[in-house]
């Protein structure tokens, strides 16, 4: 009957969310330990300017599990924001892309290249952020304005104060932001206006249907009109086929990253993209 149903109904949802819980602190406990087991390592995606030619890189978190292989970012980020462990996380990447900044400072062939970061909230939000970043960059002597710090509108949405206050003090520093996924969050053009940004990322889900969806196109004419107004660079991210690359370029833009420049691979790969890799 349907009362028995439901009953089960029930029973099974508990159930369902039982195992939710349990690999939910599994792979907790196993983020916990990734770091001095030293799962975790970086990919590096190209992004390039107008005659495809390399400007730096976009910094990708990794974890290679040795029983279960990959994890995706999707997957462990968001769990490594809410136990806190993107903090030390996210010290170690800066820490790893300052070294990079600083031994490309010395190298003829990519001294002009830079390195976006992807920031989480916790991180922005976090008191010592600041003073962590500022240490990093005396250590490792990396040139900040090499450095590119990736944040997205809806991690400015809380505690917006004391975000925007550390966003001012590192921009002081030389330190440079871009405005990630921009279009899908709550866009706010207040924070174009207040934010120190360099650069607009035009989200791949308005690259991907550029060709068959006038309203994607008429976004992204709408972001390059806005970058140019404002004087900010715009990239566009997720570009994955010759077709979209040429739409976009004939609609004026002039810097991308996507698969079909170059996917996120090791360093190696990424001084193979360029004519006057050091490596
Ligand atoms: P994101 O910052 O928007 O990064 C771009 C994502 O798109 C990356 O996914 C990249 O591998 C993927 N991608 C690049 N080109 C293409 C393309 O042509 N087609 C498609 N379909 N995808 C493409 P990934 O590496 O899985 O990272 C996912 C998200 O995880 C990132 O999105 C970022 O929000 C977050 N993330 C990655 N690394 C870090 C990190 O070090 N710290 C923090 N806080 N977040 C990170
Ligand atoms: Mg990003
Ligand atoms: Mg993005
Ligand atoms: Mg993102």
């Amino acid at each position: 009957d349907a009362k028995g149903r439901g009953r089960n109904r029930v029973r099974f949802f508990n159930q369902h969310m039982q195992v939710e819980v349990t690999e939910r602190t599994v792979l907790t406990n196993r983020l916990r330990q990734a770091m001095e087991k030293e799962e975790l390592y970086l990919a590096y995606q190209p992004q390039f300017d107008r005659r495809q030619g390399i400007t730096g890189a976009e910094v990708l978190l990794r974890w290679q599990h040795p029983d279960h292989g990959h994890y995706a970012p999707a997957d462990f980020i968001p769990i490594a924001e809410a136990t806190g462990l993107i903090l030390p996380i996210g010290q170690w990447v800066l820490q790893q892309s300052c070294r990079l900044l600083a031994d490309w400072a010395k190298e003829p062939g990519c001294q002009h290249w830079q390195l976006a970061v992807n920031i989480s909230p916790r991180q922005l939000h976090d008191a010592h952020f600041v003073e962590q970043l500022t240490a990093i960059l005396q250590q490792t002597e990396a040139p900040a304005e090499r450095l590119l710090l990736e944040i997205t509108e809806s991690q400015l949405l809380e505690d917006t104060e004391l975000a925007l206050k550390h966003i001012h003090q590192l921009a002081a520093m030389g330190i440079r932001f871009a405005l990630d996924d921009f279009g899908t969050g709550y866009s706010s053009l207040q924070y174009l206006k207040t934010l120190p940004l360099k650069q607009l990322k035009i989200d791949a889900s308005f690259v991907r249907d550029l060709l068959q969806d006038s309203s994607d196109e008429a976004i992204v004419r709408t972001i390059l009109a806005l970058g140019q107004s404002l004087e900010l660079e715009v990239i566009a991210e997720g570009v994955e086929t010759a077709a979209q690359f040429k739409a976009l370029y004939q609609i004026g833009c002039r810097q991308f990253q996507g698969y079909y420049l170059a996917r996120p691979g090791t360093l190696e790969q990424l001084y193979q993209h360029s004519p006057s890799h050091p490596g």
